[in-house]
């Protein structure tokens, strides 16, 4: 299933772009939330697992939890499926 951006998100991201123009800022508007990332890059599965990491932590769409990354670096729940997948683990563990 292709999940898009739900309306509200959209409406606030039209108001940051309009925001960022007013300041001469246009084209600088980022998404930052990794689940609206995700949501914005259906196709991305590395965006797949940084949302659903992030939604692990506590994150949500419009809430992205204090020090979430590095909580997904120190993930201890090694029977999770994604757990060698997880971003921001240490370069020792990647995946090879
Ligand atoms: S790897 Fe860790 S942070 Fe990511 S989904 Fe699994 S349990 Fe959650």
């Amino acid at each position: 299933m292709i999940r898009t951006i739900s309306e509200e998100h959209l409406a606030r991201l039209q108001e940051g772009r309009e925001k960022a123009k007013l300041l001469g800022k246009e084209g600088d508007v980022v998404i930052t939330n990794p689940l609206l990332q995700a949501k914005a890059a259906p196709a991305s599965k590395v965006k797949a697992i940084r949302a659903m990491c992030a939604s692990c932590m506590g994150c949500t769409e419009s809430y992205q939890e204090p020090g979430w990354k590095q909580q997904v670096a120190d993930c201890s729940a090694f029977n999770c499926p994604l757990h060698s997948h997880r971003p921001y683990r240490a370069k020792k563990e990647e995946v090879k």
